[in-house]
């Protein structure tokens, strides 16, 4: 394949922030990931760029103004204030006030934009922000450890540019929120694999659902039962994502890389291994279309941390070393120290071959149903969410400070000299249960 574009966001902040003592969701692991890419060398395949932090306003592209301003407001001091919209925004437990929560979906929300903004204007191939991809959150209300969701709002974004945007999930939950987002449009295809049955989380996503109005047939689910390994799942995901390319003909994708399910995570219940789940992820880059890829959930720290390394050097297309390079997390890695994991087969793969054909064809089924790939005017295109040139939009949450050309080029980290200074923290918490 040739070569292409790539650009990474991270906020050296964004590994700060703490859910709560015992909660499955650690941001921590984003800097471990960043120090892995960085001491593998990655950094000197893309252009890294500490990204855009979105304000109420972007936010506010999908999610009600009411939950937007709940979400700026609340803390974990004044949460006695807002006893009566905790249950009607659904937080509380699954997704708790924490401090700086509104700034940590202003960090992986601002991410995705700025992504999709470098997609639309052609200054990159494909798009990394794992930080993102918070695919639960819904208009109205937290859902499943996501507050903001960065997807929809980036695919928004898209659609300004872009006729049929396609969003792939392979996270071990169902994108709900955003195929309840796009439900009703052919603009958008949902495409998610997904353990589904026995109450699993969150309950949506049977092949059934298959969107409504000028969205039928434009909502895709593929539901698995538990234990499935690399093998089952790539006999799936390949001929389905093939049968989608050729009948959507999407002109840019969206990949959320959940790495939940992988084998042996702390909330999951696939057998994937990171080549399984970087087989995905690799035969959607070389679908050759714009492509931004965001992250998700996955909480066995370690495993996520390799996972989404070795994805990003798929996606920039540099072979890396199974030996780990040392960071100041090395330790998470013991014994053995490597990239890759072996996954031993296991018994209770729930899913026949019977099984997998039967829902490929179900799927191919319905998407003979959308023959015609749909088209749009577009005429009266909406201007960008900020201006990507020239500032980096922070005009809009605080108008005093404007980007000068400098400025916005010393955000672009020389390859050398990135940031270091994160603080090592929450060892102990890992990994807890
Ligand atoms: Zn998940």
């Amino acid at each position: 394949m040739s070569a292409k574009k790539v650009s990474y966001f991270y906020n050296p902040d964004v590994g700060n922030f703490h859910y709560g003592p015992g909660h499955p969701m650690k941001p921590h692991r984003l800097a471990v990931i960043h120090s892995l890419v960085q001491n593998y060398g990655l950094h000197k395949k893309m252009q890294i760029y500490r990204p855009y932090r979105a304000s109420a306003h972007d936010m506010c592209r999908f999610h009600s103004d009411e939950y937007i301003e709940f979400l700026q407001r609340v803390t974990p001091q004044n949460l006695q204030g807002f006893t009566k919209y905790l249950s009607h925004f659904n937080v509380g437990d699954d997704c708790p006030v924490f401090e700086g929560l509104f700034d940590f979906c202003s960090m992986y929300t601002g991410a995705s934009l700025e992504g999709a903004m470098k997609l639309n204007n052609n200054c990159c191939d494909i798009a990394i922000n794992w930080s993102g991809g918070l695919h639960h959150a819904k208009k109205f209300e937290a859902s499943g450890f996501c507050y903001v969701n960065d997807i929809v709002i980036a695919i928004l974004e898209l659609l300004k540019y872009h006729a049929r945007v396609l969003y792939i999930d392979i996270d071990v939950h169902h994108g709900d929120g955003v195929q309840e987002a796009f439900y009703l449009t052919d603009r958008v295809m949902t495409v998610s694999f997904h353990k589904y049955g026995n109450y699993f989380f969150p309950g949506t996503g049977d092949m059934y659902e298959v969107g409504a109005e000028s969205g039928r047939y434009y909502s895709v689910n593929v539901p698995l039962k538990e234990g499935i390994d690399d093998a089952s799942y790539v006999q799936v995901f390949k001929p389905v994502i093939s049968n989608v390319m050729e009948f959507y003909q999407p002109t840019a994708i969206v990949l959320q890389c959940g790495a939940d399910s992988l084998a042996h995570d702390r909330l999951g219940c696939f057998s994937l291994s990171t080549k399984g789940h970087g087989d995905c992820v690799k035969f959607v880059r070389d679908l050759n279309v714009p492509l931004l890829a965001v992250g998700g959930g996955g909480y066995t720290l370690r495993n996520v941390a390799r996972c989404w390394t070795y994805e990003t050097s798929l996606l920039v297309d540099e072979p890396i070393s199974n030996e780990l390079p040392y960071t100041k997390y090395l330790e998470y890695f013991a014994p053995d120290f490597t990239l890759h994991q072996d996954v031993l087969p296991r018994p209770d793969n729930a899913n026949t071959k019977q099984y997998l054909e039967t829902i490929t064809k179900h799927v191919y089924d319905n998407l003979k149903m959308c023959q015609h790939s749909p088209s749009v005017q577009m005429h009266d295109v909406p201007g960008d969410a900020f201006p990507l040139q020239e500032g980096s939009g922070h005009d809009e949450m605080d108008p005093d400070v404007r980007v000068s050309q400098a400025d916005e080029d010393r955000r672009i980290e020389p390859a050398n000299e990135f940031y270091d200074g994160d603080k090592d923290q929450d060892k102990a918490g890992d990994e807890a249960a």
